[in-house]
């Protein structure tokens, strides 16, 4: 009587636990690592960050630093820019039209300040418009235009105001400081590819912050940034940053602290 279970819990046993051995042994053996999900290489390159919060990192390259405008042309003719510089800060001259960088971008991430006046006037998109085109494909062409714009308590067509891709991207929040405080911009702009013929391959996508706060989201353009009629790609390589003097009446407004990351 007593045998039977004791046969029983051997055979059991027997059955049961070599099995359960070598799946265990295989377990073991197969149990990932966490050694197997790191990576070691490339290793990223050192970039020390300013001392202060929105100051170029060491690889920026400073496209205005408060001291001259030597980074800036003449939009039109490529002549050294003439707006006004004082106090550490770049003020535009309309009567010097649009200025862009004598450098030429593709890929990068961007910082700038911009202040409009205190006394500001007129409204809708004559009240402290310019603009930071983010890449300036040609004199007679529209580029890629980040709107600038008063929009503390001034109405406009939303895809026009401050914070959009203009005429394209509605910004997903209205960020607007008081006119007469200093405002930023951090822009990651992803520009488009062109295959040999002139066809785009890889559209162009813009990452906005605006006083600190998203407002474009990898937003993907439809090509450039016209005033009138449906956006459309047009083949560049690599092109300035421009900043606009617009025609308007209102107070000029000034920029300060701009400096670019390339990216790959
Ligand atoms: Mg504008």
């Amino acid at each position: 009587m007593r045998i039977r279970p004791l046969f029983a819990t051997a055979v059991f046993a027997g059955f049961a636990c070599v099995p359960v051995a070598a799946l265990f042994a295989q377990q073991s053996a197969e149990k990932p690592k966490p050694e197997e999900t790191e990576v070691w290489k490339p290793v990223p390159p050192v970039v020390t960050p300013a001392a202060t919060p929105g100051g170029a990192p060491s690889d920026a390259i400073v496209l205005f630093d408060g001291k001259n405008e030597d980074e800036w042309v003449s939009a039109e003719d490529h002549t050294p820019a003439q707006w006004i510089v004082h106090d550490g800060i770049l003020t535009v001259s309309k009567s010097a039209g649009n200025i862009e960088t004598r450098r030429r971008f593709k890929n990068y991430q961007l910082h700038l300040e911009f202040r409009i006046p205190e006394n500001i006037t007129g409204s809708g998109q004559a009240r402290g418009n310019s603009g930071v085109f983010l890449a300036s494909t040609g004199p007679g062409d529209a580029g890629y235009e980040l709107q600038v714009l008063d929009n503390y308590k001034n109405e406009t067509y939303v895809n026009g105001m401050v914070g959009s891709l203009y005429k394209q991207a509605i910004p997903l929040a209205n960020a607007a400081r008081k006119p007469g405080e200093w405002q930023t911009y951090d822009v990651v702009w992803t520009a488009p590819v062109f295959d040999a013929a002139g066809k785009v391959v890889r559209p162009a996508y813009a990452t906005v912050f605006f006083n600190g706060v998203l407002v474009e989201n990898h937003f993907e353009l439809q090509g450039e940034t016209l005033y009138i009629g449906k956006p459309f790609y047009k083949a560049y390589d690599r092109a300035p940053i421009k900043l606009q003097a617009h025609g308007d009446k209102s107070e000029p407004i000034s920029f300060r602290n701009i400096w670019v990351r390339e990216l790959p």
